[in-house]
């Protein structure tokens, strides 16, 4: 290379490198190097051009001084092992020298165009990039067949090195622009997913804060996208509402796993029920490399959530009377069974079926019918307890599940009659449907769950098959499906309406027992109910006095014992009893219980214009135990009135005794199993010993009772006690026996 050379060379090179360095377009540069070389190039028809590789395509960056049409057709030729001297080189990563492009097998495909734009050698020389990547081609054609020099290689490898510089800095740009370019668009994406999707997405900072906040469902916020966006979560929301949101933000922090929960919140369209589902994200924010954030997608499923409990409605309730249907029952009678068999309490089951409903549906019209159940459902829901399940298996057919109604067969049993009772009574009153009103009845079958072999099935077949045995007595009754239960119960229903007819037949009356004090005076006697059966004889009152109280009978008797007593108080004479002299009558526990136990004794002894202070109100020391400021009430009431109270079968009732002073007691009556054993030193005096002192410091009155022998007696009086009472001095008698021997005495 000549001097002149060199210095156009150097001159060349300094403007190429400076636009490189300014970042001048691709193609300016391109077009400086080509023009630069076709300069210095010893023969001036050399025309130059750069191509560069995108994929597996040439295409055009500089060709100044080409025909461009040449180069349009060109233009993203596929490289490959015979195409043209550029798409060989490019291909083989090597210099191809075409010297006569007439006769090379590279250039079969292309001579045509080539030779029509005047172009008859073509040297292509492939640009490589610092990483041994191919960026392109740099070709030098000529206007007649040429073989290249020495020194045209060596100038063409230097320029070579300037379009690898300029290509690979573009490449490089080209690689950002279209990361950017491609960020944008995914960007724009999710602005677009995020618009229109029905959620919430939430980017919240460790801490808590709103950090992002997309979505077109602005309703679903609190408050305004606006206002929440750069606060936190405990500042925006209500601190029931916060604090399991912070929960949630730690654990998913905390397990890098995705959650998916629900929960509800009253935004700004009302009160919503969400699924939330969170990610953690990690730098999120690239200021902020070290914090983390969750992303929190909320989806509102109120709707969802609604038809889901309509479904479970569907499912599980009866759409007349909205109560639970057979399958519910069924599940809960499932659980009841495991919970009894665990923990060995009894509970039951208690099949209803209303008598002669066929005959009103179809009489009065479906409508009717559907009022009359949902008149039954109200009615039985009032006596029902929360606990106790109230299904309808459907027509007229009602189940009562008591999970838990006592702790034994006994229990249950008594218990379970008194709720079907109710459920019988809840029937007395006539239904109005409309204009017309009638009387219906029910059928109760009863089945107890109890024991470890019962089966939920088992349960409703047996409660099914009592309730036929009711519906075969005639209805509107109860019957167990346990048959000695049942043999039990036909019994005492049978001594209930014999119960009934005494009363009636007056077949009731007091028997007197007196009480003698240790001084030789009688003091008092105690009025014990006898039943004089015109058949059966004089039956004890322990055969019927617990049948009276579970059928609630027990007041009638009182009354019939009370009259009695009045009667036998107004003809002792003046001058056979004195101030003191009582007469005691029991009262059972159902009656003491009672709120009307006050005015019934009034409204008799008054009528009798007997005073309240010649009664004894004889309790047994169980009663106290229950509700004790109740108890104690009942007790100062009466006291205030005048009468007096004994405390009978006393020892026996394992009673706190010293709480015995809270309550307004004249008298304990130490019962009889005690004075049975009174000549046994440990079991029988000492016990008799001790509630004599007891009573003593209380200022309590004390009496034997079931004194038989003149040894018991005076075992007695060396006690010190006050008063007795026994077959020693005399049985239970007839009015006009006691009077006589109350005379004779
Ligand atoms: P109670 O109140 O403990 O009555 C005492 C029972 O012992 C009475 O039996 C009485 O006849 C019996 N008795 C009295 N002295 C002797 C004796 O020396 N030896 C023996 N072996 N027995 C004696 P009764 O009359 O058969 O009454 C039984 C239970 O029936 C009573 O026990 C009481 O709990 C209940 N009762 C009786 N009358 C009534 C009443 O009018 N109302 C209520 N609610 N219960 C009554
Ligand atoms: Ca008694
Ligand atoms: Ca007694």
């Amino acid at each position: 290379m000549h001097d002149k050379q060199l210095l156009k060379l150097l001159k060349q090179q300094q403007k190429i490198l400076s636009k490189i360095a300014l970042g001048q377009p691709l193609s300016e540069i391109g077009e400086e190097i080509c023009l630069a070389i076709e300069d210095i190039l010893e023969d001036k028809s050399a025309k130059c051009s750069i191509l560069s590789l995108t994929g597996q395509n040439l295409f055009h960056c500089a060709a100044p001084s080409i025909d461009p049409k040449y180069c349009e057709i060109i233009n993203g030729v596929e490289i490959g092992p015979s195409v043209g001297s550029c798409g060989t080189a490019a291909f083989r990563k090597s210099r191809v020298i075409v010297d006569d492009i007439n006769s090379s097998p590279l250039w079969t495909d292309f001579k045509p165009i080539a030779l029509k734009y005047g172009l008859e050698s073509c040297w292509s020389t492939p640009i490589i990039s610092t990483k041994s990547k191919v960026l392109g081609t740099f070709a030098v054609y000529h206007t007649k067949p040429r073989t290249p020099s020495e020194q045209d290689i060596e100038l063409i490898d230097y320029f070579v090195h300037f379009s690898s510089i300029a290509l690979e800095k573009d490449s490089n740009a080209y690689q950002l622009r279209e990361v950017v370019k491609e960020l944008k668009h995914s960007n724009d994406k999710f602005k677009a997913i995020t618009e229109v999707m029905p959620d919430l997405v939430l980017i919240l900072s460790e801490h808590g804060e709103y950090v992002d906040v997309y979505g077109d469902s602005e309703d679903l916020l609190y408050s305004s996208m606006i206002e929440m966006k750069g606060h936190n979560v405990n500042d925006i929301l209500p601190a029931k509402d916060a604090q399991p949101i912070m929960a949630v933000i730690e654990k998913t922090l905390a397990t890098n796993e995705i959650q998916v929960f629900e929960y509800e919140l009253d935004v700004q369209k009302g009160h919503v029920v969400f699924e939330g589902r969170t990610a953690s994200v990690e730098h999120y924010q690239s200021k902020n490399n070290s914090s983390r954030h969750v992303l929190w997608v909320a989806r509102d499923i109120t709707q969802r959530k609604f038809a889901e409990r309509e479904i479970e409605k569907l499912a599980y309730y009866d759409p007349l009377t909205k109560l639970p249907n057979r399958r519910m029952l069924n599940e809960r009678l499932d659980i009841a069974v495991e919970k009894i068999k665990r923990s060995g309490e009894t509970g039951a089951l208690l099949f209803l079926d209303i008598d002669d409903f066929k005959r009103l549906n179809d009489s009065l019209g479906h409508s009717s019918g559907d009022e009359l159940l949902i008149e039954v459902t109200r009615r039985l829901g009032a006596i029902t307890r929360k606990s106790d399940t109230l299904a309808r298996l459907g027509g007229d057919e009602f189940v009562v599940l008591l999970e838990y109604i006592g702790d034994d067969n006994e229990q249950a049993n008594i218990e379970s009659s008194t709720v079907a009772q109710k459920i019988n009574k809840v029937f007395d009153e006539e239904f109005k449907i409309g204009s017309l009103s009638f009387q219906i009845s029910c059928s109760i079958g009863i089945c107890l769950i109890e024991g470890s072999d019962i089966t939920a099935n088992n349960i409703l077949k047996f409660a099914d098959t009592a309730m036929y045995r009711s519906k075969a007595k005639g209805g509107n009754s109860f019957s167990f499906y346990d048959p000695q239960l049942q043999t039990l119960l036909d019994r005492k229903i049978e001594l209930e309406t014999e119960i009934l007819k005494a009363i009636e037949n007056e077949e009731f009356c007091a028997y007197f027992q007196p009480q003698v004090s240790t001084t030789g005076k009688i003091v008092g006697a105690e009025a014990l109910i006898r039943w004089i059966h015109p058949i059966k004889g004089i039956i004890s009152p322990c055969e019927f006095i617990p049948v009276a109280e579970q059928f609630g009978l027990i007041q009638r008797l009182q009354n019939v014992v009370l009259r009695d007593i009045c009667k036998l108080l107004n003809s002792l004479n003046a001058n056979l009893i004195d101030e003191d002299f009582k007469v005691s009558i029991n009262i059972s526990p159902s009656q003491f219980k009672s709120s009307s136990l006050k005015t019934e004794l009034l409204n008799i002894i008054r009528h009798f214009n007997v005073s309240p202070t010649k009664i004894t109100l004889e309790i047994i020391e169980s009663m106290l135990a229950h509700d004790v400021e109740h108890t104690v009430q009942q007790m100062e009431e009466l006291k205030s009135e005048g009468f007096t109270f004994s405390i009978d079968d006393f020892g026996t009732g394992y009673s706190c005794l010293t709480y015995l002073h809270a309550y307004p007691v004249k008298e304990l009556k130490i019962d009889k199993s005690f004075i049975d054993r009174i000549s046994d030193q440990e079991s029988g005096l000492s016990i008799v010993k001790t509630i004599i002192n007891l009573a003593r410091n209380l200022k309590i009155e004390v009496i034997a009772e079931g004194v038989e022998t003149e040894e018991q007696l005076n075992i007695l009086k060396r006690c010190n006690i006050d008063s007795v009472q026994g077959y020693f001095f005399a049985k239970p008698m007839p009015m006009n026996e006691y009077i006589k021997w109350h005379k004779g005495f």
